[in-house]
């Protein structure tokens, strides 16, 4: 199918992009690579009358250790690999093609519950930068996945930078089982372990994706409550997450 029509802006500064969206209201919606937002346009699932392009916005550009611009793609992270994570969990992401387009912070602001960008976010504990008509205000990622592609972003506000904590002694780990590489995942776990000077374990955290409506951090798999669907069983997933978990705990720990 295609599209309802619409009207295409492409703002060069943030400040643009702001009142582009305060101007429209919820008519408008952002596009960034678009590999997510055109085909639910395509399907007829989203219908905004106004898409407003922040691939032209220099300012969300940027790529640093603590610091990553909303608009940096999913290939330009895969290649500069600024956090270990990232270096892991990029090429798990669809395909080359589909990296080329799709960017961080569109992942983040979409929030697939099987995206894997969502729970790095939650891993490294990132804090989420928005930018509204009323300001700059900072969303910790623990806050920011409310339910199944909903954030805590209003719709006048725009995800201008994801910011990374540093964490010492720290491990981190990420695997998930798709049915072919690229597809999205039926069940993925990461972990972050943290060790004191003698090696022990002082903190850990689980991330799980593919089994609820946002991405879920848990003690462990036992807590998970995953539904069937036509991709897997419920039990299935629950069975996989604890394996994958109990995988990258130990890898986290020995990278620690
Ligand atoms: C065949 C296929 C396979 C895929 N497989 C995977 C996979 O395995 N894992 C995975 O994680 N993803 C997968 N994706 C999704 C891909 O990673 C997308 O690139 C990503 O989800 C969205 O990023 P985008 O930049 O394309 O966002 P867009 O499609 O442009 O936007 C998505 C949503 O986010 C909003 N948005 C975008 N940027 C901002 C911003 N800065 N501030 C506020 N709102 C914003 C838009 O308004 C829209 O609602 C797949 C996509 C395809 C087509």
């Amino acid at each position: 199918m295609r599209p309802a029509p619409f009207d295409y802006v492409a703002p060069t500064t943030i400040e643009e992009v702001v009142a582009l969206l305060a101007e429209h209201g919820e008519d408008a919606k952002i596009v960034a690579g678009g590999q997510s937002l055109i085909p639910m346009m395509a399907l007829r699932l989203a219908r905004p009358a106004v898409l407003v392009d922040i691939g032209g916005v220099d300012s969300l550009q940027h790529v640093g250790p603590g610091s990553i611009g909303a608009g940096v793609t999913q290939a330009t992270l895969e290649r500069e690999a600024p956090h270990p994570l990232l270096a892991e969990v990029l090429p798990l992401i669809a395909h080359p093609a589909i990296r080329n387009r799709g960017t961080i912070g569109g992942s983040i602001a979409h929030a697939d519950p099987a995206a894997e960008l969502p729970a790095v976010a939650l891993l490294c504990d990132a804090e989420l930068v928005a930018r509204g008509p009323a300001g700059e205000r900072v969303i910790a990622a623990v806050d920011f996945f409310e339910s199944y592609l909903t954030t805590a972003l209003a719709p006048d506000e725009v995800l201008t930078e994801i910011r990374f904590p540093t964490h010492h002694r720290t491990g981190f780990a990420f695997r998930e089982v798709s049915r072919r590489h690229g597809d999205f995942a039926l069940v993925g776990a990461g972990a972050r372990v943290t060790v004191d000077r003698a090696g022990d374990v002082v903190d850990q955290r689980l991330v799980f994706i593919g089994v609820g409506s946002t991405p879920v951090i848990a003690e462990d798999a036992s807590e998970l409550e995953p539904s069937d669907d036509v991709h897997a069983t419920a039990a299935y997933r629950k069975h996989v997450a604890g394996v994958l978990a109990r995988d990258v705990l130990l890898t986290a720990r020995s990278r620690a």
